[in-house]
C-alpha cells in the first residue's frame, strides 16, 4: 500500500478509466441500440462525478486505508443507505452504486474492466447495464441470470440486443460447472442443464425452427396485415427513441401506436427545450418515413419521477401524480411538449394522445393546454387528439369522453394493475396480473362497443403482441395493435391467420368465463396453438 497521496490517485485513475469505458459504451449503444438505453448510463456517469462520494472515499484514504478499501468500503455503504430508503425508485438506485463501485473495484483489483468470453451461454448472479451492454453477441448465444428482474436495465438491453435471456434462474444455476452444456429458452423462461441428448436435438429443431418462421415473417412485414376475410388491421410499432424508429421501419411497422416520450426526459437535470423536443420528435417522424407517429404526452410520476419536477413523497405512487396528473399539474412542461408536437404536426402527420385519464375534466383542461399551445393558427389539422384507456373508471365512463377524441388507445399494462389491484413489476402478485382476465377484456368491450363507428380503437400494452390475445382484441373490435418492433413481423402473421368472425364469437364467449386460465384455453381450443404458418 502507498502513501495517502498514491493511494489516492490510484482511486481516481481507476474511476477515470471507468468513465471511458462507460462514455464508450454509452456512444456505442446510442448508435446500435437508441437513445432510451444509452440513457441508462448516464445514472453511472453521475455517480462517478459524485464530489461528495469522492471526498468520501479520500476522507477514508487519508485515516489510513488502501485504494481498494476505502473505495469498497465507502460504496457499499452508500448502496446499502440507498437501498434502505421508502422511494422505490431510489431503492433501485442502489443497483446502479453496485454496479459502478464494482467496475471500480475489479480495476483497483489489477483485472480489465471487461472479461473476455467464450462462446456459449452466460450464466450470472446478476449483469449490470455495462456489462450487458458490453457482451460481444457473436460470442454469448444466452443469458441466464440467477437473480434479476424481467424489467431490470440489463433485461431491457438484453432484449433489444436480441439475446435470449432468462433471469430469477436461482442460486443453484451458480453452481454449474463451466463448460456443462446449458440450453435457454427466453420465450419460455425455460433453462435445462446438461439435457439430455435428445434434449438437445429438439432444442435445436425449435430454435431452426424459430429462425425459419421469423424469416418468413420478416419477407411478408413491409405488406399490410390483412385477416382472412379481409379486415385491414394496422400493426404499428412502440418507440422509445428515434433508434427504435429506424428498427420498426425495417420491421415493416404502419406507424407508431405510441411515442414513450418520458426517455426523452428521463436521466438529465432539466426538461428539453420547446426546440430540441421538436427535433427529437421531427426525427422519430422522418425515421419512421413519414408513417403516422402517435406521440403521448409525457407520462413520468410516480414511480419514475424527474429531478427537476419534485412532488410530495406518495405511498403509493401507482395511485399518485403520474401521467396527465403531473402535466396539468405542472401545465409549463406540458404546454411546452405541446407546442412542440404542433409545429412536428403542422410538417408531418402526428397525433398526440394523453396517459393515465381519470375524468373528462382533464381531457378537456389537456385539450384546452393544447389549444394555447397551438396559437393564433389553430391545432393544426392533421393533428388528432387521442387518449389513453388505462383506469377502469375512463373505462367505464367512455361515452361521455368520446365527444371530444379523435381515436382511443387502451394500455393495457396498467388497465390490468388498476382492474386487478396488482402492482406491475411486483413478482408476488405476477400471477393476477393477467391482460387476458374477463374482467379486464370486459372493460375492453365496453370502450369497442361504445367506439363503433365513431372513433378508431387502438391497444398500445404489451397483450397487443401477445399470440392468444390478439384474436380477442380483434374480436372485440380494436383495429389497430401497436408492439414492440422487433414483434412486427409476427404480430401481423398472426393477424393474417385469423377470421374475424371466429374471432367474435370466441371474444364474446370470453367475456362470461372465470379466469384468464379460462380464456386462454378457450383460444387454444377455438383458435389453435398460434402455428404461424
Ligand atoms: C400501458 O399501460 O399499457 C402502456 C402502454 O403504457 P406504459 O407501459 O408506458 O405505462
Ligand atoms: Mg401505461
Amino acid at each position: 500500500m502507498g502513501d495517502p497521496a498514491t493511494e489516492w490517485r490510484r482511486v481516481a485513475e481507476a474511476v477515470a478509466e471507468v468513465r471511458r469505458d462507460i462514455e464508450h459504451l454509452r456512444a456505442l449503444t446510442l448508435r446500435e441500440v437508441g437513445a432510451a438505453e444509452a440513457g441508462i448510463f448516464d445514472a453511472h456517469l453521475t455517480l462517478l462525478a459524485d464530489g461528495e462520494m469522492l471526498s468520501e472515499v479520500k476522507r477514508r484514504i487519508g485515516t489510513g486505508m488502501g485504494a481498494f478499501a476505502a473505495w469498497a468500503g465507502c460504496l457499499a455503504d452508500i448502496e446499502r443507505e440507498w437501498s434502505e430508503l421508502p422511494d422505490p425508485y431510489l431503492r433501485e438506485r442502489a443497483a446502479d452504486v453496485h454496479a459502478v463501485g464494482e467496475q471500480v473495484r475489479r480495476v483497483l483489483a489489477g483485472g480489465a474492466a471487461h472479461q473476455a468470453v467464450a462462446e456459449g451461454i452466460l450464466v450470472a448472479r446478476d449483469l449490470t447495464p455495462a456489462e450487458t451492454a458490453g457482451l460481444d453477441i457473436s460470442l454469448v448465444k444466452g443469458i441466464v441470470l440467477a437473480a434479476g428482474s424481467p424489467t431490470s436495465h440489463a433485461a431491457i438491453l438484453a432484449r433489444s440486443r436480441g439475446i435470449p435471456l432468462v433471469v430469477s434462474a436461482g442460486r443453484e444455476v451458480l453452481a454449474v460447472p463451466e463448460g456443462t452444456p446449458v440450453v435457454v429458452d427466453g420465450a419460455a423462461g425455460e433453462v435445462r442443464v446438461d439435457p439430455a441428448p435428445p434434449v438437445v436435438e429438439e432444442y435445436d429443431r425449435r430454435a431452426r425452427e424459430l429462425a425459419e418462421r421469423r424469416a418468413r415473417h420478416l419477407a411478408r412485414a413491409s405488406e399490410p396485415a390483412v385477416s382472412r376475410d379481409g379486415t385491414h388491421v394496422v400493426v404499428a410499432a412502440n418507440l422509445g427513441s428515434v433508434g427504435d424508429a429506424r428498427s420498426a421501419f425495417d420491421a415493416g411497422a404502419d406507424g407508431s401506436g405510441l411515442v414513450r416520450t418520458e426517455f426523452l426526459f428521463l436521466g438529465r437535470s432539466a426538461a428539453p427545450d420547446v426546440d430540441e423536443q421538436e427535433q427529437e420528435y421531427a426525427a422519430i417522424s422522418a425515421a419512421l418515413g413519414g408513417r403516422r407517429t402517435t406521440v403521448r404526452s409525457l407520462d413520468v410520476g410516480g414511480d419514475k419521477p424527474l429531478p427537476y419536477v419534485t412532488v410530495p413523497p406518495e405511498a403509493n405512487p401507482f395511485l399518485g401524480l403520474r401521467g396527465l396528473r403531473l402535466g396539468l399539474d405542472r401545465p409549463t412542461l406540458l404546454r411546452e411538449q405541446l407546442v412542440a408536437l404542433c409545429r412536428v404536426a403542422r410538417q408531418a402527420p402526428v397525433d398526440v394522445m394523453f396517459p393515465m385519464v381519470s375524468t373528462v375534466s382533464e381531457l378537456v383542461a389537456a385539450r384546452g393546454l393544447l389549444a394555447e399551445a397551438a396559437g393564433p393558427d389553430g391545432v393544426p389539422p392533421g393533428l388528432r387528439v387521442g387518449m389513453m384507456v388505462e383506469v377502469p373508471a375512463a373505462a367505464l365512463k367512455i361515452e361521455s369522453f368520446l365527444p371530444h377524441l379523435d381515436f382511443v388507445s387502451i394500455g393495457t399494462n396498467d388497465l390490468t394493475q388498476y382492474t386487478l389491484a396488482a402492482e406491475r413489476g411486483n413478482p408476488a402478485v405476477a400471477s393476477l396480473s393477467d391482460p387476458l382476465d374477463p374482467a379486464v377484456l370486459q372493460l375492453i368491450d365496453r370502450v369497442c362497443h361504445a367506439a363503433r363507428g365513431r372513433v378508431e380503437v387502438a391497444v398500445c400494452g404489451e397483450s397487443a403482441s401477445d399470440d392468444a390475445a390478439v384474436p380477442l382484441l380483434l374480436g372485440l373490435g380494436v383495429r389497430e395493435l401497436s408492439v414492440g418492433p422487433h414483434d412486427v413481423p409476427r404480430v401481423k402473421a398472426r393477424v393474417r391467420e385469423l377470421d374475424l368472425a371466429h374471432c367474435e364469437v370466441t371474444a364474446k364467449a370470453s367475456l362470461v368465463l372465470d379466469s384468464a386460465a379460462d380464456v386462454r384455453e378457450l383460444v387454444a381450443a377455438k383458435l389453435g396453438p398460434t402455428p404461424h404458418a
